[in-house]
């Protein structure tokens, strides 16, 4: 397996909590696509095989006009030729999904959509600064039905001073009757590059507490459960059949390719990124150079707290027998003791966390780094 992620690094606004990188849309998206075709052909080889995932993120994918996403998928086609794919994957908002926009997409070629819907409730999306209400998530959803979508994923945010018990279960409540085949739910963050996060140094705003945020993930877990929806990784949930293929790859440490300012490579041994700075990127890539960035080659311990860090993520956890032997022995006592305490299951060689310990895994999995 092997993938390709697309950083499209645009957005027409800025959500309060958000720190990925993107820059306002006007007048770059051209000079953009320019070099990351310039920059396809300079990367035709890193992947050694045909990608069988694509995935278009951001950013704001649903962004790109008719004319430049034909041109995007045109350089992808000629650079990777896409006939080998499982899974095409776009990121949308719903502000900018229209009938039109949707038969696009599907004519392109993706066969599934991630929407950012993150609340159902007009205040607090106001407050998030997002750029649609609620009823437009719900006019936008029933859009790409209509356009023939049968694998929509749903993003949704708990954590957030904003949330309380009841809204929370409102939220999840709405995602339910809408019926998507997956469902992702992230706890908001403080980044530091992000509103929220000067809003927080200014003394104007303080999270939830961490119990408060427990009691939501697990409400969250049990609502999707008995809903039928089954959690496959920390954030994820999905029915029979619609576990997101491209995310899932980054869990098995799967190589994939990332074009675009930003973006992220990985070949299977070491890691490569391209800086985020759209304009030295379509400078350098116009004078004929690679796109600036860096690269890490990884030792024995960093693919071992790799391989744990990414594989206990997901829910079946993973096969200890693929790690290096003498680094296991030294997490050993850490394994056995999370074990004790109820925060890992072992079953024969594989390890994982249970489900009522995956939001706390983070401390989980630091306590067995080598
Ligand atoms: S959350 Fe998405 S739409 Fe909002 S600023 Fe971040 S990338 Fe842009």
């Amino acid at each position: 397996m092997a993938g390709i992620y697309v950083h499209i690094p645009f957005c027409s606004s800025f959500c309060l909590y958000c720190d990925f990188y993107s820059e306002l849309a006007a007048g770059k998206m051209d000079g953009w696509i320019e070099a990351l075709s310039l920059e396809i052909s300079r990367r035709k080889g890193f992947l050694h095989t045909a990608p069988s995932t694509l995935y278009l993120g951001g950013g704001t994918p649903s962004l790109l006009s008719e004319a430049q996403l034909r041109r995007l998928m045109a350089a992808l086609r000629s650079g990777f030729g896409l006939g080998a794919l499982e899974e095409a994957t776009i990121e949308v908002n719903p502000d900018d999904v229209t009938a039109g926009k949707a038969a696009l997409w599907r004519e392109a070629g993706f066969d599934r959509i991630s929407m950012g819907v993150q609340a159902f409730d007009d205040d607090r999306l106001r407050w998030m600064r997002r750029r649609h209400s609620a009823r437009e998530a719900v006019r936008a959803f029933h859009t790409l039905r209509e356009a023939g979508f049968d694998n929509i994923s749903l993003d949704l945010i708990f954590g957030y001073a904003m949330l309380d018990r009841d809204s929370w279960l409102h939220d999840i409540g709405e995602v339910i009757k809408l019926a998507p085949e997956h469902v992702s739910c992230y706890q908001m963050s403080i980044e530091p590059g992000s509103a929220l996060g000067e809003m927080a140094s200014a003394g104007r705003y303080a999270e939830p507490s961490q119990e408060v945020c427990a009691a939501e993930y697990s409400m969250l877990q049990q609502r999707l459960s008995d809903a039928g929806y089954r959690q496959y990784e920390i954030s994820n949930f999905a029915r029979e059949g619609f576990r997101a293929r491209h995310n899932s790859a980054y869990w098995r440490r799967e190589p994939y390719l990332g074009l675009g300012p930003g973006a992220h490579s990985f070949d299977g041994e070491s890691r490569y990124w391209n800086e985020a700075d759209l304009d030295g990127y379509i400078a350098a890539l116009r004078s004929g150079e690679d796109a600036p960035g860096g690269s890490e080659t990884l030792s024995a311990a960093d693919v071992f707290n790799e391989q744990l860090m990414l594989g206990l993520r997901t829910i079946e956890g993973l096969d200890t027998a693929a790690l290096d032997g003498g680094l296991l022995c030294g997490a050993q006592p850490a394994i056995e003791k999370a074990a004790g305490r109820g925060d890992l299951i072992l079953e024969g060689t594989r390890i994982r966390i249970p489900a009522g310990r995956l939001f706390v895994s983070d401390a989980i999995v630091a306590a067995l780094f080598q």
